[in-house]
């Protein structure tokens, strides 16, 4: 028996006595022998999912649609899209159809709750596939599906405008489909209607009358060593998932490092710096010259949002002894200073590739599903809304460089990493979940 029937026939043999055990009533109605069986079942269809569908994408691909021709399945298998082929993901949009402009709840009654898990997830890897189908979400007008507006360019655009114009109840959805229309006019009239130039959803700002992008069009992925990834898997608390295709992209990569341990101490608060990314080669169409090594006090970083470093010609990085308001340049704690047979600091990060980003990843707002979120370049994810960094010397918008999620590198949230490459300043805001 091939992977996927094994697991399909497991699923069947739980369901049946699952039924069994409802239909009288609880758990304890079962025998003993056959709670033992529903164990067991349940740990080998673990086994079977982690060891024979998740690492081949066609089986995950045709576990999912066996499953999304059925209703009335939990969302248990919502983490499955993630392993499946970037090419059937036309196929599970169409077999999730059915719960389009649905809400969490109506998908719920209407047994297709797992159908409405995929279109959830498909928004964030896959915006294109929802574009010809928008009149169904702007019925909705609701906050559940909003990716589903990303590049949607001028479609719908004179509603949204509309609703930004008349309705107080969905102004602030309409501003954001707005925003992620990325169609310019869309982006000129909000600019005009709240009075700014700088549009925080969509990552943009005006200069001359021109839009430019706050990030890198390039994005790459960080990808650590398969050897870590494996020691971290066996180490990682349960929810860590690390092994979907996000933490699987192929393709040549460029070397670097990142997070590994502790440098020397915070001139602020005496606590140990935290080396967090160091590009010694160029990373093309992102504008960072290299090298260049950013780090953070861990400590620091708490209460100062975002904390400032100054770099010097090498890329090494030293805190100004005021930052915020207060900046002032001089004065600061000169890594290049220290004794670097001593401390080793910069050579203490942990070896990475970073892959070119697929298109399906581009787009990262899911953390539910422990993803893969380390990213150089691209668009950032927001973990609590955009908060978009000023440098404190020169008060120019700076531009989003990468960021690092939990999991591997950081637990509890997600860190930001800005950069003016006029002033050579970079700015590390965290956020927590
Ligand atoms: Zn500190
Ligand atoms: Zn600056």
């Amino acid at each position: 028996m091939n992977g996927v029937e094994e697991y399909l026939s497991l699923l069947d043999a739980i369901v049946l006595l699952a039924q069994k055990r409802d239909a009288e009533g609880g758990l304890d109605r079962l025998t003993d022998e056959e709670q033992t069986q529903l164990r067991n079942l349940r740990q080998r269809t673990e086994e079977v999912l982690t060891g024979r569908i998740h690492p081949d994408p066609e089986a995950a691909l045709e576990v999912l649609l066996t499953l999304l021709d059925r209703r009335g399945l939990s969302n248990a298998h919502r983490r499955l899209l993630d392993y499946i082929p970037d090419h059937a993901l036309p196929r599970v949009f169409e077999k999730s159809l059915l719960a389009l402009g649905m809400d969490y709840k109506e998908a719920d009654v209407s047994g297709l709750r797992l159908q409405h898990e995929m279109l959830d997830k498909l928004q964030w890897q896959a915006p294109d596939l929802f574009h010809p189908y928008l009149s169904a979400l702007w019925s909705k007008r609701s906050w559940e599906s909003t990716g589903a507006w990303w590049g949607a360019g001028r479609r719908f655009s004179h509603e949204l405008r509309n609703e930004m114009n008349t309705s107080i109840a969905h102004r602030n959805w309409a501003q954001l489909c707005l925003e992620w229309s990325g169609e310019p006019e869309n982006l000129n009239f909000v600019a005009s209607k709240l009075n700014t130039q700088l549009l925080e959803n969509a990552g943009v700002e005006r200069k001359g009358g021109e839009w430019r992008r706050l990030y890198a069009d390039a994005c790459y992925h960080i990808m650590p060593s398969p050897a870590d990834l494996t020691t971290h898997n066996m180490t990682a608390p349960a929810h860590m998932h690390l092994d979907d295709l996000s933490w699987r992209i192929n393709g040549e990569g460029i070397q670097a490092e990142y997070w590994g341990a502790e440098g020397p101490k915070c001139p602020h608060c005496d606590y140990n710096l935290q080396h967090l990314l160091t590009l010694s080669n160029p990373v093309p169409g992102v504008t960072l010259h290299a090298p260049i090594t950013f780090v953070v006090c861990t400590y620091c970083m708490i209460s100062d949002r975002p904390t400032i470093f100054v770099h010097d010609d090498h890329g090494l990085p030293e805190r100004p002894k005021y930052h915020g308001s207060g900046f002032e340049e001089t004065g600061g704690y000169d890594f290049s200073d220290l004794d670097r047979e001593t401390y080793k600091f910069l050579h203490h990060g942990l070896p990475v590739q970073l892959k070119v980003t697929p298109s399906r990843w581009l787009f990262q707002n899911d953390f539910n599903d422990s993803q893969n979120l380390n990213r150089v370049g691209g668009p950032p994810s927001w973990l609590q809304g955009p908060e978009w960094e000023t440098c404190p010397k020169c008060q120019q918008t700076m531009l989003f460089v990468f960021q690092l999620h939990d999991g591997l590198a950081y637990t509890n949230g997600t860190i930001y990493g800005f950069w003016c490459s006029s002033c050579r300043i970079s700015a590390i805001l965290n956020t927590y979940t």
